[in-house]
């Protein structure tokens, strides 16, 4: 992931009063949800929203997760622009024909480099996108010995990626209310290096939209063993609620904390700017990041099951990506 980080806290009066209205608004789902009303009015959006109850199989394997983890790390390094970064491309897209979704592949030429979005659909109903970036970091420049080698992202790369390719395995068709799209995003991660932005990958999909998503969720260094994975600041409030409201609901309350952080300058940021609602999942809070030490050693299956159950058990919510909140758009 990203850089213009801004530690949350360091804004002052703005967020005192957004957090204030949060506040407001979590105190008022909980007194809805222990009385038993089943609707509760949105402060943000003035819709009324159903609360997040999973009604779905949550099914998701930390185990294969990793195992996916595991075998991008094994290819090594994998930068935009390289025969290690189209292998893993290939992984990809062979684990989602395997799983038997529709393949696209959107590819242009930035400064040279080939880049390769993917994408893998499935299903029918509002489109939901989940996201993650599949390329690593050319140089790991936080590293105080290594500044010139390439990371091998752990973390910051296969962590998201295998998490929508466990997704891959264990979502049903029968059983899915939304056109999944799950989608890989090149580009991501090669900021501030030969005078490239961050987000090309996602900024080039975003801007050529041939369909357009109800909502877009992007996972992006969740598989930390030291699990801590905040409310990031640039992301839709609504969605945020939602699926920390599941994590509750799967007893992960300790690791999906609800509260503001970061604000992150990553994949979801284009989305937002074409005002499609998007969440950053992110786990900001690791000291290995662009390091030669984020390696698949940082990260365990127990972390990426619990990403993974909240997204599985998310998508059975009915919630704001489903198709009732689409038929009530005017
Ligand atoms: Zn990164």
């Amino acid at each position: 992931m990203s850089k213009h980080l801004s530690l949350f806290l360091g804004v002052t009066f703005v967020l005192v009063i957004l957090c204030s209205l949060l506040l407001t608004h979590a105190a008022a789902w909980n007194g809805v949800r222990q009385n038993g009303a089943p609707w509760l009015q949105s402060a943000d959006s003035g819709i009324a929203i159903q609360p997040a109850i999973i009604t779905g199989t949550v099914s998701f394997s930390g185990d294969m997760a990793y195992h996916y983890a595991l075998e991008q790390c094994t290819i090594g390094p994998r930068p935009t622009g390289t025969e290690a970064g189209w292998q893993t491309g290939d992984y990809i897209i062979n684990v989602l024909k395997e799983y038997e979704w529709s393949v696209t592949e959107q590819m242009f030429d930035y400064d040279e480099l080939a880049v390769r979005n993917i994408v893998g659909k499935k299903g029918q109903g509002p489109i939901v996108l989940l996201g993650a970036h599949y390329d690593t970091r050319p140089i790991a420049d936080k590293d105080l010995e290594t500044p010139h080698e390439p990371i091998i992202g752990g973390n910051d790369g296969a962590s998201g990626v295998a998490v929508l390719l466990e997704l891959a395995r264990v979502l049903n068709e029968t059983d899915l209310q939304q056109e999944i799209w799950l989608t890989f995003f090149d580009a991501e991660d090669r900021g501030h290096i030969d005078g490239w932005p961050y987000a090309i990958g996602s900024a080039y999909m975003a801007a050529h939209l041939q369909e357009r998503p109800q909502c877009m969720v992007l996972v992006d260094m969740i598989g930390d063993a030291d699990q801590n994975i905040f409310w990031e600041a640039n992301s839709d409030p609504e969605l945020l609620q939602e699926i920390w409201d599941v994590a509750a609901q799967l007893g992960y309350r300790q690791y999906f904390v609800p509260q503001y952080r970061w604000g992150l300058s990553d994949d979801h940021i284009p989305f937002l700017k074409q005002g499609i609602p998007a969440v950053d999942i992110i786990d900001f809070d690791y000291p290995h990041w662009h390091t030669t030490q984020d390696t698949c050693d940082q990260i365990t299956p127990a972390s990426l099951e619990r990403v993974g159950e909240v997204l599985q058990g998310w998508l059975s919510t009915g919630g704001k990506c489903s198709a009732a909140m689409v038929s009530e758009t005017p």
